[in-house]
């Protein structure tokens, strides 16, 4: 059996100190794949150490000279496009659609951040004062399983803009697509130090970057539980942190609305990646005079979106517990159900399921999921649809559908979220991404992301 028994420090890979094994599957065939050796705290320092003496060497480097670096980055990583995919398509299981888009993102985002550091500016003067943007110093990331290469290459990217050397931890339950991608990534033949990839535990290598004191910043993405106990951590040394957490979107139908069309936005909006997407719009509210004409065109457009299995069985087993609490709770089921899909013997797929008869109170409506597992909020009036999109802990990614433009705008404006997606638009990887409330604290990408590095001097002139 195949053992991923290497780790990324200081421009080598190297055998990790921690022994431990663990297993890697294949989630649509449920078999052991590979294993892997897990790195320790131990490596987590070694790691911060090689970022630490690369630190005053990336500091220095030019605004060109880290353009090149990202251009060379982005042509590495499109070089393996088609070994990334399929690794990705073997230990992750999502549809081919999503494998496609998720690695070459992977791979334009270091484009992206170069156009960034291209218009940036990080001098300027304020009355007496000469501002100067500075690097924060090395960046730990802490990164989930549900788009690998996409994390890794994203917080690299705006690290390494920024001119901050980075130790990245990626879900141990995605340590062959982090052996590949690190295997793009050394192509690129940065300085030793810039970049750091080490695969262990959130609990152990995790943890010992949050509370490393010589982190300046944890970037991190993954559930609101492990991003507390980060915030915790981090608090100690008065880390900077970037914290993308849990989502619960509202998908809100306006009476305006095609709604041929917007039920098979919802279907995407709802399902994308199999559900384990935190911009996922899994709260569908739908007028309720619509109700009875919408329905059906919902069941058709869920029955038309491609869903790949859960990433794990534990995974699978959490999903399926929720399908259970939906009708304890008293929601009706539109369409799926517990169980595997028919025809499925083997695979942690579960069916693609719609609640209907849901209230914004029930734990359903309340708590993620990360599965294909949507409800149906029915509502009397646009205020009150406002109001139960509003209702929620989290704050991420909305969605407003409408057949008048200035309508959806309009109602947009008054979401308590991070970013609002109007008729299916499509992904702006310029604008920022980020939570309100529960959903996290701070920004990603583009300008915003590249400031989330930095610190501002001032040195004033008499
Ligand atoms: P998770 O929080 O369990 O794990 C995320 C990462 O944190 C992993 O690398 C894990 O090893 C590490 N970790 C776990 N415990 C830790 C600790 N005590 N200290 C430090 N690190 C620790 O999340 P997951 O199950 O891997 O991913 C799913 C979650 O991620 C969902 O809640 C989802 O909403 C969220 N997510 C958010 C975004 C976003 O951008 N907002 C994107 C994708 C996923």
């Amino acid at each position: 059996m195949r053992i991923i028994d290497r780790i990324y420090i200081d421009g080598q890979f190297v055998t990790p100190h921690g022994s431990e094994l663990g297993d890697l599957f294949n989630p649509t065939t449920e078999q052991r794949i590979a294993r892997v050796r897990l790195a320790d705290a131990e490596d987590a320092r070694a790691a911060v150490a090689a970022a630490r003496r690369a630190l005053p060497i990336l500091a220095s480097t030019s605004k060109e000279e880290r353009i090149a670096m990202l251009r060379r980055l982005h042509d590495a990583v499109a070089a393996r496009s088609d070994s990334l995919a399929a690794t990705m398509a073997e230990e992750y299981g999502a549809p081919a659609y999503f494998v496609a888009a998720s690695v070459q993102r992977a791979a334009t985002v270091f484009l992206d951040a170069a156009e960034t550091l291209k218009a940036f500016s990080f001098e300027q003067t304020i009355g007496r004062a000469q501002v100067t943007l500075m690097p924060l110093g090395v960046v730990a990331a802490i990164t989930p399983w549900n788009s690998n290469c996409g994390f890794i290459c994203g917080k690299l990217a705006a690290a390494l803009a920024a001119g901050c050397p980075i130790v990245i931890k990626p879900s141990e339950m995605s340590a062959l697509q982090t052996d590949a991608v690190t295997e793009a990534l050394h192509e690129a033949g940065l300085p030793p130090g810039f970049f750091n990839i080490v695969t262990g535990t959130g609990p152990v290598v995790g943890a010992e970057l949050s509370a490393h004191p010589d982190v300046a910043k944890v970037s991190f993405t993954g559930s609101t539980a492990t991003g507390r106990a980060i915030l915790r951590a981090a608090s100690e040394s008065f880390k900077r942190v970037t914290l993308e957490l849990g989502g619960k979107g509202p998908s809100l139908i306006l009476a305006d609305a095609d709604l041929g069309q917007a039920a098979k936005i919802a279907a995407g909006a709802g399902l994308m990646n199999s559900g384990q997407a935190c911009v996922a719009g899994t709260r569908i509210l739908v007028p309720r005079a619509k109700l009875d004409e919408f329905l059906p065109l919902l069941t058709a457009a869920v029955a038309a979106v491609d869903v790949g299995p859960m990433v794990s069985r534990k995974q699978w087993d959490r999903v399926q517990g929720y399908i259970r609490l939906g009708r304890e709770e008293g929601a009706e089921i539109l369409t799926g159900g517990e169980g595997r899909p028919e025809g499925r013997a083997h695979g942690w797929f579960v069916r693609p399921t719609v609640f209907t008869g849901v209230r914004n109170d029930m734990r359903i409506a309340r708590e993620e999921i990360f599965g294909p597992v949507l409800s149906v909020i029915v509502y009397d009036d646009e205020e009150e649809a406002i109001a139960i999109a509003n209702d929620t802990a989290y704050g991420l990614q909305a969605y407003v559908m409408s057949g008048n433009a200035d309508h959806a705008r309009a109602v947009a404006a008054r979401l308590d979220s991070g970013r609002v997606v109007i008729n299916g638009a499509g992904h702006e990887p310029m604008a920022p991404f980020g939570g309100f409330k529960q959903s996290g604290i701070g920004r990603e990408f583009g300008h915003y992301g590249l400031m989330a590095h930095l610190e501002p001097k001032a040195v004033i002139r008499p």
